[in-house]
């Protein structure tokens, strides 16, 4: 399968489409999120800065992200193809991605940007409920995802949690810090003739958008 990394604002559906992926194809999800997330929680100095900066809305410093990238496609458990989210964010990051790449020896792959209207993100940001343990992800104000039984995850029935980044003030700073440093990205791969649009407003016509490119 041809490695994708997803270029998206927040709440797009980069985790959800990850997720059917996963089961469906045995890709690996990489999110630079859930891996910030992880070091976060640890009780130090370091960890309660990086939690700081990821309250905030704000992009962590690039080197912690790029040690974090390089360590993970270093692993040997990505064969089947594995899912990029959340990296690169930035073009500085793209231009180091290139480097990890040959470092680790593995392939780009197709870069899918996923569009949505901002509305819709904003209504999908203040339902989303994740679980902490295995990942999933549901949304309890939109009607699309519901967990079965209220707050529970439907797979492993853990409580569901709130990402401490889900609240509007926050996501009007990760909107606004993808359109200045991220949404370059989409002109840039699209130049190396790597990009692919989506429309991501629906979920069963962009999981079948998807398949059709990484069958390609
Ligand atoms: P996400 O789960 O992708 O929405 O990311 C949540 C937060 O993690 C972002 O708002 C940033 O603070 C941080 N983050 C994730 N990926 C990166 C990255 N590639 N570079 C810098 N910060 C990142």
């Amino acid at each position: 399968m041809k490695n994708i990394i997803f270029i998206a604002p927040p709440a797009a559906g980069k985790g959800t489409m990850s997720e059917i992926l996963m089961e469906k194809y045995g890709y690996v999800h990489i999110s630079t999120g859930d891996i910030l997330r992880n070091m976060a929680k640890s009780d130090d100095e370091f960890g309660r800065n990086l939690n700081a900066m990821l309250q905030e809305g704000k992009l962590v410093p690039d080197e912690i992200v790029y040690e974090a990238i390089e360590r993970r496609l270093g692993m040997p458990d990505l064969d089947k193809g594995f899912i990029l989210d959340g990296f690169p964010r930035n073009i500085a990051q793209a231009i180091e991605y290139d480097k990890i790449l040959s470092k680790t020896k593995r392939n780009l792959g197709v870069v899918i940007y996923l569009d949505t209207s901002k509305d819709i993100l904003e209504k999908r940001i203040t339902g989303r409920r994740v679980c902490p343990e295995c990942g999933s992800t549901y949304n309890v104000l939109t009607g699309v995802n519901m967990p079965k039984e209220n707050n529970i995850c439907d797979k492993c029935h853990h409580l569901l949690e709130q990402r401490v980044d889900d609240n509007l003030e926050s996501f009007q700073t990760r909107y606004q810090t993808f359109l200045e440093k991220t949404y370059p990205l989409v002109d840039y791969y699209d130049k190396k003739g790597l990009l692919y649009r989506i429309n991501s407003s629906l979920k069963d016509e962009t999981i079948q958008k998807i398949e059709e490119i990484i069958h390609d």
